[in-house]
């Protein structure tokens, strides 16, 4: 149980991931508050296809077979995913649609059926379920296809999920396990003491503090944010003893480190490419993973 003021976790930002992360722990017995700054589910995750796509994805598989075996080591993840969309509704006890009846990824050209076949041989090694259909199977399956269409790959567990409702769903889900839901409740600062993370929250009532022994930080394409105001400089002291660490690295923690120290609450203008490259050498998401649980 939770006074208010502590909790087990913090999750920021109410979209799919925060709620989904916000019910699961509540679900097992943590205190934990879910904090958006607008509404749940008024970004990315409600204005989505909703496609639960399993198989690998063609820009996964379109740079050579090598490239398609390193991208389908996530294939468990992928099931875990199909099976656990498959038992959200009954597990939640909420009403949300999710429909498994079955993905097409297609081809125009020999070639590309030729890709889809050695992708589908990769993925079943992984124990997804995926057969090649030809036209005829095609013609029958899905009789609305283009002529141009000559074969596909068919995953049975693939299908959609209804994004208006999902992420509102497992909020409620939430609250009823326990969980404190707050919207229009922005985090706007967060400083580690004393093995916790002392939180700033500000909303329509004014600015507030909670403590919570860990963060998770689900907030969509704000998390740029929080990993260069909270997490890079933390790692500062590391990075800066760390000799292979590239000049744009350390620029890059320098920076954070200071804006840190200004509470600058706001990121612009940050090339996310160079990002990614620099955050890559430097190992930082397994760090920020350690860090952001406390
Ligand atoms: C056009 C499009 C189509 C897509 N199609 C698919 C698809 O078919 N299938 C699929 O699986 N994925 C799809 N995606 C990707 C999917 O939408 C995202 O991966 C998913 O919604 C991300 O969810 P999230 O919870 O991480 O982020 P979001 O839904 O963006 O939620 C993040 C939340 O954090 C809040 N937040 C940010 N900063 C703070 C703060 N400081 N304090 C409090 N709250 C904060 C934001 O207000 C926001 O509500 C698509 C994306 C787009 C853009």
């Amino acid at each position: 149980m939770s006074d208010g003021r502590r909790f087990d976790a913090l999750v920021i930002g109410g979209g799919l991931l925060g709620c989904a992360t916000a019910w699961m722990i509540a679900r097992d017995g943590g205190s934990v508050l879910l904090a958006e700054r607008d509404q749940v589910n008024q970004h990315a995750s409600g204005q989505n296809a909703g496609s639960l796509h399993f198989q690998l994805e063609y820009r996964m598989v379109e740079h050579g077979l090598e490239a398609a075996r390193k991208a389908a080591e996530a294939m468990p993840l992928h099931l875990d995913a199909a099976r656990l969309w498959a038992e959200l509704p009954a597990e939640s006890g909420e009403d949300i649609e999710v429909k498994q009846t079955g993905g097409l990824m297609l081809a125009e050209t020999p070639a590309q059926a030729a890709l889809l076949e050695q992708k589908s041989e990769i993925e079943r090694s992984w124990g997804l379920d995926v057969e090649m259909l030809d036209r005829a199977a095609l013609a029958r399956l899905a009789p609305y296809l283009s002529e141009s269409v000559i074969a596909a790959a068919f995953c049975p567990i693939e299908g959609k999920a209804d994004t208006r409702t999902a992420a509102p769903a497992l909020a409620r889900a939430a609250a009823r396990e326990g969980a404190s839901v707050r919207t229009r409740c922005e985090v706007v600062a967060m400083r580690r003491e004393a093995g916790a993370w002392r939180v700033t929250l500000a909303d329509a009532e004014g600015v507030s503090e909670i403590v919570a022994d860990a963060v998770v930080i689900a907030a969509g394409v704000a998390i740029l944010t929080f990993l260069l105001f909270y997490v890079v400089p933390r790692f500062a002291a590391v990075l800066q003893s760390a000799p292979h660490l590239p000049a744009t690295g350390r620029l890059l923690v320098g920076w954070g480190a200071l804006v840190d120290a200004h509470r600058v609450a706001l990121l612009a203008g940050l090339d996310t490419a160079v990002f990614a490259e620099v955050a890559a050498e430097i190992r930082l998401t397994p760090g920020a993973r350690r860090s952001s649980s406390g």
